[in-house]
């Protein structure tokens, strides 16, 4: 008889699951359980009048290459988009207007000179002081560091606000002063535990990636930017997993309350529902997995100190010469040092090509993160109307826009606060000592889509690994 799986949660961490569990094993039933009406989870597109909106995420990263594989496998590839070439830049609030980000900087610090000494981003004594990157010693203790504790040690307090608060904590909807090096940005731990400075790293690694690159023939097929969407927004590749999977998996508007383990399975329940499987996969913030997992109080603790942060992203459409002047850029961040509402704002329709009818600017206006609650929990109209404030302010926007549609994120990014590598493996640790519980999700090893997707896929087959030796065992012992 073939064995049972249940995936709870049907955010892009379910859907890979689930997916990769049945490429392992065909045979598997596998059935996914999702509290909201629609999968996808953070993912969720729009396509109305000639536009594509995003509510959340709208880019992969190509570094990282669990996603473009999955569109691959998915057969995905030919609906892939590159960022657009010709304005592959962002800009940096400082003092109420928009600096381009120096060309050459990498999140934390410089890798050109005469960019770098000629930005009016940084001071002439910030720039000095990240210059003393150069000279400043290793650190010697091993523990973790937050990364604003990383960042000011090494290129000062005025780098910490004016681009890595920005441009990192940005990333993960997070408060510097608390986000563990660790768990966020490892690699530059180990530029300066190698290289001794994090521009010798940088520089290092660049030189490495270009020896690499001469070595190797360039790869046949399309060649992408740093970061790739797909025809018809991120929803796509939700769409497709949903569509490969066998008709009737999936159940949406099923909030499972409560999972318990028993004798060589699990049983889920919710009120009206209930049934029984040979192994379940948790795929859903650890806020969540932790109401779900009372049977183990010491895991349900674990999972429940992961801190969520919510935000919204706004999508607002205006006509072209509402926006006066030239927009020839991604967008841009807003340092918290500013003090303002809005975080960072996307040029959604200049960053990949055909999302708005000629004449139209999809503008995504960001909001909330660690600390910042309060701003998204407000009144819709009242958010709008700050968000709206900034971006007449910083851009000079003119009227009303076309559209709005704003998207609210609650408790969706995980903060990888100090210590959080060793709080998972904690989890991971407890959770392996109940039979057939996998757990997956952002809140684990990675926010980015192909990180889920990564940490998902892994999952999908240990679980199918699991059943298939299941099913061996009881064949042996002749029960079905
Ligand atoms: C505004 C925003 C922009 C982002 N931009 C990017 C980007 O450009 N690129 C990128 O790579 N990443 C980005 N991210 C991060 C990325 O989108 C998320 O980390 C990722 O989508 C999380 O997927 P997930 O499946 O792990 O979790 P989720 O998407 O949170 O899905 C979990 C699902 O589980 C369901 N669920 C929870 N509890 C239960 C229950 N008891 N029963 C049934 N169902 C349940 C939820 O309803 C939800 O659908 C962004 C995130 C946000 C919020």
């Amino acid at each position: 008889m073939s064995r049972s799986l249940a995936v709870v949660g049907a955010g892009i961490s379910g859907l890979a699951l689930a997916w990769a569990a049945l490429r392992e094993n065909p045979d598997l039933r596998v059935h996914l359980f999702e509290g909201r009406s629609r999968p996808g989870g953070a993912i969720e597109s729009r396509r109305e009048g000639g536009l594509v909106l995003e509510g959340g995420p709208d880019s992969m990263i190509t570094d990282k290459p669990a996603g473009l594989q999955l569109c691959r496998d998915l057969g995905l590839e030919s609906l892939l988009q590159p960022t657009n070439e010709d304005d592959r830049r962002a800009m940096v609030v400082r003092d109420g207007r928009l600096v381009p980000i120096p060309e050459g900087f990498r999140l934390l610090a410089p890798t050109r000179l005469i960019p770098f000494l000629l930005t009016p981003v940084l001071s002439p004594l910030g720039k000095l002081r990240i210059g003393l990157d150069l000279f400043l010693p290793r650190r010697r203790d091993p523990g973790d560091e937050t990364l604003a504790g990383f960042v000011g040690r090494r290129l000062g307090r005025e780098a910490l606000e004016r681009m890595a608060q920005p441009l990192v904590g940005g990333i993960y909807g997070g408060d510097a002063e608390r986000l563990s090096l660790q768990a966020t940005m490892p690699r530059f731990l180990e530029m300066e535990r190698k290289h001794g400075s994090v521009i010798l790293g940088l520089l290092a690694g660049m030189r490495a990636h270009r020896r690499a690159g001469e070595r190797t023939a360039a790869p046949a097929g399309p060649r992408y930017g740093l970061f790739v969407s797909l025809e018809g927004g991120i929803q796509t590749l939700v769409e497709r997993l949903v569509d490969v999977l066998p008709p009737g998996s999936l159940r949406t508007g099923l909030a499972v309350d409560r999972i318990e383990p028993e004798p060589g399975g699990w049983r889920l329940r919710s009120p009206g529902f209930e049934e029984r499987f040979d192994a379940v996969a948790l795929a859903m913030p650890g806020w969540s997995a932790a109401r779900l997992t009372g049977f183990d109080p010491i895991l349900s603790n674990r999972l429940a100190s992961i801190r969520y942060s919510s935000s919204a992203a706004v999508n607002l459409v205006f006509r072209r010469p509402q926006i006066p002047g030239r927009i020839n850029s991604f967008g841009f961040v807003v340092p918290r040092i500013e003090n303002r509402v809005l975080l960072a704002c996307t040029y959604a329709s200049v960053k990949y090509a055909g999302r708005a009818p000629e004449g139209q600017v999809i503008l995504r206006a960001f909001s909330g993160g660690a600390g910042r609650e309060a701003d998204v929990d407000r009144p819709p109209e009242e958010l709008l109307e700050d968000l709206l404030g900034d971006l007449r302010d910083l851009l000079g926007i003119r009227g009303t826009p076309l559209k709005v549609w704003s998207a609210r994120h609650e408790r969706v990014m995980p903060q990888y606060e100090l210590g959080h590598l060793d709080l998972v493996a904690e989890i991971q640790d407890r959770a392996s000592r109940h039979p057939g519980l996998f757990l997956a999700g952002n809140g684990f090893r990675g926010v980015g889509i192909p990180d889920c997707v990564a940490q998902a896929r892994q999952a999908g087959v240990r679980a199918a690994g699991y059943l298939g030796a299941l099913a061996r065992d009881l064949g042996k012992t002749g029960k079905s």
